[in-house]
């Protein structure tokens, strides 16, 4: 569908070149992603597809035309264009956004509204929006409009260039999923630009890694992330490779009852005053807070307790954290490790399935324990042992 052939774009004067020596192509139907860092060249390849720039060297084809033989204006009702601040219209409804380049391509207003109201409905968006302003929708919202009208007229093509980077996390994730949802419908041609490896990695069929203009690897993500190319691949990949690891390697870890240490737990409904103490005359810097019953009910860390420490009439319920997260004895090790990792927190109550007693808690402390015994296995010997 798009094809890149020995693609050079030089600035002058210096004749840097911003993309050296690009060949890769895109298959129809194909969600191809390009990473990489800052500079490296990723929007100047995008741009060069729909001739915002032309190369200097090398060709670039469409559906084995060279692009350089279209008209540029008549080439991008054919491609789609999606970049990070949208830029919809203010002064236009929603639906005039959308249906922008269908009346560039002539399309009447009855067709026009429909296509218009088919989109919005894509996305999840109600059907009266279309009446709305732009200014009177969310960033989210607005940027699904951005999506969705660079679909508008049917092109084969949609370039993506950091569409979501503005986003919250929530929101981006969102986004993600609709783009796949709406391509394995539509089944277009797009070339996604971002510098989020999770989110390549998430959305790509295939990713183009980028660096300094040229392309440092190339393939599906599964390959990539088992076989980086270079250490600067492996290094970029870093994080997404450790999540794969504690998928598959769960099976050597012992169980949970096997590493965890009694719990320091303190009733909920004492006072602050009594809960500082207890921390420090067991050396620890949160407590397990249970009910009358015995039953977890969250934790209270000592920084809440000594910021609301002149208040006195609090308990410890008062400055607890009621959706900390817990776990189970039956739950494996790699999913509680999980679990701290993801919550970012130094502990882990362990609780009873059925009536959520208290049965101890695992610290870092204990893991540092595991991957000590984990080594020892793997190591035979210590060796200072006879
Ligand atoms: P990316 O999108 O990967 O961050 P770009 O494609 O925007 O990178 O830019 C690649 C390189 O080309 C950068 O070093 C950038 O500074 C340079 N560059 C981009 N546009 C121009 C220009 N018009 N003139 C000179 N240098 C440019
Ligand atoms: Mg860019």
């Amino acid at each position: 569908m798009i094809q890149f052939k020995n693609v050079v774009k030089e600035y002058q004067p210096a004749r840097f070149k911003a993309v050296d020596d690009v060949s890769f192509s895109v298959a129809p139907g194909e969600l191809m992603v390009l990473i990489g860092p800052s500079g490296s060249g990723k929007t100047t390849c995008l741009k060069m597809i729909n001739r915002l720039i032309d190369p200097t060297e090398g060709t670039i084809l469409m559906d084995g035309k060279d692009i350089a033989s279209y008209d540029p204006v008549e080439l991008r009702r054919h491609i789609g264009y999606v970049v990070q601040h949208i830029g919809l219209m203010p002064h236009m409804t929603i639906g005039e956004n959308i249906a922008l380049v269908p009346k560039l391509s002539g399309w009447d207003a009855k067709k026009r509204k429909e296509i218009a109201r088919e989109l919005i409905a894509l996305v999840d968006l109600p059907e009266d929006y279309l009446e709305r302003y732009p200014s009177q929708l969310s960033g989210g919202q607005q940027q699904r409009i951005g999506v969705i009208r660079a679909l508008a007229a049917d092109p084969p093509v949609i370039l993506m260039d950091e569409p979501f980077s503005a986003l919250d996390p929530v929101t981006r994730e969102q986004l993600q999923e609709e783009l796949l949802r709406i391509q394995t419908q539509m089944k277009k041609s797009i070339v996604f630009v971002t510098h989020n490896m999770p989110e390549a990695v998430h959305i790509a069929d295939r990713i183009c890694i980028l660096r300094a203009g040229k392309i440092e690897q190339i393939g599906t993500p599964d390959h990539i992330l088992r076989n980086p190319a270079n250490d600067f691949i492996a290094q970029f990949m870093g994080e997404q490779k450790m999540n794969v690891k504690n998928d598959t390697q769960h099976t050597d870890l012992p169980a949970i009852s096997e590493i965890m240490l009694p719990p320091i737990v303190e009733y909920a409904h004492r006072g602050l005053a009594e809960g500082i103490a207890r921390m420090r005359s067991r050396n620890v810097d949160s407590l397990i807070l249970v009910d009358k019953g015995a039953k977890f009910v969250g934790v209270a860390r000592v920084r809440e307790m000594r910021l609301r420490y002149p208040e006195e009439n609090l308990t410890l319920m008062d400055v607890a954290i009621t959706n900390y997260p817990s776990a189970t004895l039956n739950d494996p090790l790699d999913s509680v490790i999980a679990k701290m990792h993801q919550a970012k927190v130094p502990m882990i109550p362990i609780l009873n399935e059925k009536d959520r007693r208290v049965l101890g808690a695992v610290t870092r402390a204990c893991l540092v324990e595991v991957m000590h015994r984990q080594l020892q296995d793997e190591g035979g010997q210590e060796p200072w042992s006879n």
